[in-house]
């Protein structure tokens, strides 16, 4: 088994040089930010296939994920929880993210908000970002994964015999290519009163609106912007994000203000997950997951393995 390094240590480079190890390579991780600071650590962390193309692939990626999580759920320590909620259909049924997807049903006109055509209610995993991102460095380091912290500026630099790039919304940069864009989404975090069930209405009228109810919070979106790569967060958005949440789901309502973050999702037309030889050695790529990379994690890092090979 040869030596990989993996450049990116968020949700898609920290499951992927995980699943490296466990296939027996000699792993180092290298990236530039602790994991609280990725993109990854602020996703509300809903097993959902969102903003992420090619959907006939996104299935497969998907259900392994999906599978994964769910083992995962029955250990608190990996702050995965199992939560049943419902995504709102305003323009008629587009249901080809629920193939394969185990006990979903369609949801009574009481469990929808108005305006609504109807809408899929079905229990799925709900990551608590922060919780689970050092669970899965724990993991890694367990399985001999060695880390590094740097900024990698040219992957001639970079040691190993393979290299995998899964450094998000930077990958592109790395290996010449265009993609993937910024997409810019806001949210706000407020204090959760007993919310158990999650909601995803992206198709509401005056914009997104999702809120995912984490053990001690709840994650309440949103925005997507494609093309904006703006970091700060914008008050006049997070009070209209404050107040279509709220009303969307009264329970809600009085729930504390506790703050508001902005991350950037790595969109690429399709996930960049490919091989190819670069200056005599093997580079996969592994990028480009939108707003699904946890979503996607296992499944393409699985994927991952396979190209990397023996
Ligand atoms: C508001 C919001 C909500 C979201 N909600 C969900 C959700 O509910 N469910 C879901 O599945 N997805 C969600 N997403 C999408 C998800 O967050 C991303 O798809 C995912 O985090 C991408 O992970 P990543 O590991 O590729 O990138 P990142 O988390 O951005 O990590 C990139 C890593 O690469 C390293 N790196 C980059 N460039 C270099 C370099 N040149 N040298 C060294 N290191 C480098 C960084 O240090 C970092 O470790 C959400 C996104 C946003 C913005």
């Amino acid at each position: 088994m040869g030596r990989v390094t993996v450049v990116g240590g968020g949700v898609v480079g920290l499951t992927t040089a995980l699943r490296l190890a466990q296939a027996g390579h000699r792993v180092e991780c290298l990236r530039d930010l602790p994991v609280e600071r990725t993109v990854s650590a602020l996703a509300g962390g809903l097993w959902f296939p969102y903003h992420v193309e090619p959907r006939e692939r996104v299935v497969g990626w998907g259900l392994v994920a999906l599978e994964q999580f769910t083992a995962l759920a029955t250990d608190r320590a990996t702050g995965v929880l199992m939560r049943q909620g419902v995504l709102v259909e305003r323009h008629g049924e587009d249901r080809w993210w629920t193939a394969g997807v185990p006990g979903w049903r369609g949801a009574r006109a009481a469990e929808v908000p108005a305006g609504a055509t109807g809408g899929v209610v079905v229990t799925l995993p709900v990551v608590t970002m922060p919780v689970f991102l050092p669970w899965l460095e724990g993991r890694c380091a367990a399985a001999g994964v060695q880390f590094q912290a740097g900024t990698v500026d040219d992957l001639a630099d970079v040691e190993g015999d393979v290299v995998v790039v899964a450094a998000g919304l930077r990958s592109g940069a790395l290996v010449g290519d265009a993609e993937p864009t910024a997409s810019r989404g806001q949210v706000a975090l407020l204090s959760n009163p007993g919310l158990t069930r999650w909601l995803v209405d992206d198709e509401h009228p005056d914009g997104l609106v999702y809120a995912v109810p984490h053990p001690e919070w709840v994650v309440c979106g949103g925005t997507d912007v494609l093309g904006s790569w703006d970091t700060e967060p914008d008050a006049a958005v997070h009070a209209a994000i404050v107040a279509r949440v709220r009303e969307t789901v009264p329970a809600l309502a009085a729930a504390e203000v506790l703050g508001s973050r902005v991350g950037l999702r790595p969109v690429a037309p399709a996930v960049r997950l490919g091989k190819d030889e670069v200056g005599g050695r093997v580079v996969v790529t592994n990028y480009g997951h939108g707003g699904a990379g946890v979503t996607l994690s296992w499944g393409c890092a699985e994927e991952a393995v396979r190209l990397v090979g023996a």
